[in-house]
């Protein structure tokens, strides 16, 4: 049986931000709203959407690196969104992230080695042969010589300053990574290399992920369930085989057919998304989708449709599908 590590309950996360000239006006970006989902413990949850659809802001809310403003957020059965700065620091530590661009979190001026061992020091986990001890023993695990911790992070190519920002997540052997595209940035052939070592040490430490991607086919090989996200909300979700096979929103049907797909043998029909994405300070009424869709209705415009459930693992946001006719359709 399935131990659920995270849940993350209607979690909100607002910007304002002030637009105009001379008299500027407040706007409120509803970044992410009412998001809700589960990450079982040694499980790679993703979140999938176009760039700026809320999916980053999701796991720093998570990490609490930016204040939700409404929701419950829970690891293992703990609210993080109502600790005091004593009770979060402790919980960080059970939480680490990786970010898509490992450079810019690295110090240029330390060595690899000064930037694994200063946490450890600050937190006073072990005297200092230990603390060096145990960033050798982090190098090697992500692949890396025990030599790297000399040396600074130019002297190191993408795929292998990943994987020292790996080390850095691992330092207090957390149980959750938010893995914030942690892949985008490398050529493919690294990629692979990368998301191999992260599932090798998901087995090893019982890891579970966040994976945050707008690149279905890297979720599809490391996620076991997905949701996917639209204008800071969730449209759909449940196992990546199901929503990437047979996907029922509109949107992630269009997601899906903008995507290349690897098994040449496989066939999908094309489908274009109309428009671009709405501005975030002003969605579009009722379903945000509803000036891209293809299969729009009246109430769609005026209505944003509730999440249901279809069968016991997946639910959608859609008008087209309500709790009688979605579980018949599903069915039939
Ligand atoms: Fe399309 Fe309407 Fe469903 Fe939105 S609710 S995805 S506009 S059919």
């Amino acid at each position: 049986m399935s131990e659920e590590l995270l849940k993350v309950d209607g979690l909100q996360t607002f910007f304002t931000i002030k637009k105009g000239f001379p008299n500027p006006v407040t706007h409120t970006v509803r970044a992410v709203d009412e998001v809700s989902f589960y990450v079982n413990r040694g499980e790679s949850f993703g979140l999938v959407g176009e760039s700026g659809c809320g999916k980053s802001t999701i796991g720093r809310s998570i990490l609490r690196l930016v204040e939700p403003h409404g929701g419950k957020v829970f690891l293992s059965g703990q609210n993080v969104l109502e600790m005091d700065k004593q009770q979060l620091l402790k919980m960080r530590r059970k939480m680490q992230i990786i970010f898509q661009d490992p450079y810019s979190a690295l110090n240029p001026r330390q060595t690899i080695g000064k930037i694994l061992a200063e946490p450890l020091y600050v937190h006073h986990l072990g005297t200092k042969e230990q603390i060096r001890e145990r960033v050798f023993a982090l190098l090697e695990e992500v692949g890396l010589h025990s030599d790297a911790a000399n040396k600074y992070p130019h002297e190191f190519s993408g795929g292998q300053k990943q994987r020292i920002g790996i080390a850095r997540a691992l330092l207090f052997e957390p149980e959750l990574i938010v893995a914030d595209e942690p892949v985008s940035a490398l050529d493919v052939s690294i990629q692979s290399q990368v998301l191999a070592l992260m599932q090798g040490l998901q087995k090893t430490h019982n890891l579970s992920f966040l994976f945050i991607s707008h690149d279905l086919a890297v979720v599809r090989y490391f996620c076991t369930r997905v949701a996917v996200m639209y204008l800071g909300k969730i449209v759909e979700q449940g196992p990546v085989q199901q929503v990437f096979d047979d996907p029922l929103h509109p949107y992630s049907k269009v997601l899906r057919g903008a995507s290349p797909i690897p098994d040449p043998t496989l066939s999908r029909k094309m489908l274009r998304m109309e428009g671009e994405v709405p501005s975030p300070l002003d969605p579009p009424t009722g379903c945000h989708f509803h000036p891209r869709c293809p299969q729009v209705m009246d109430i769609c415009k005026k209505q944003y449709p509730s999440s249901i459930s279809i069968g016991t693992e997946r639910t959608v946001a859609c008008h087209l599908y309500s709790q009688e006719k979605g579980a018949k359709e599903r069915t039939s």
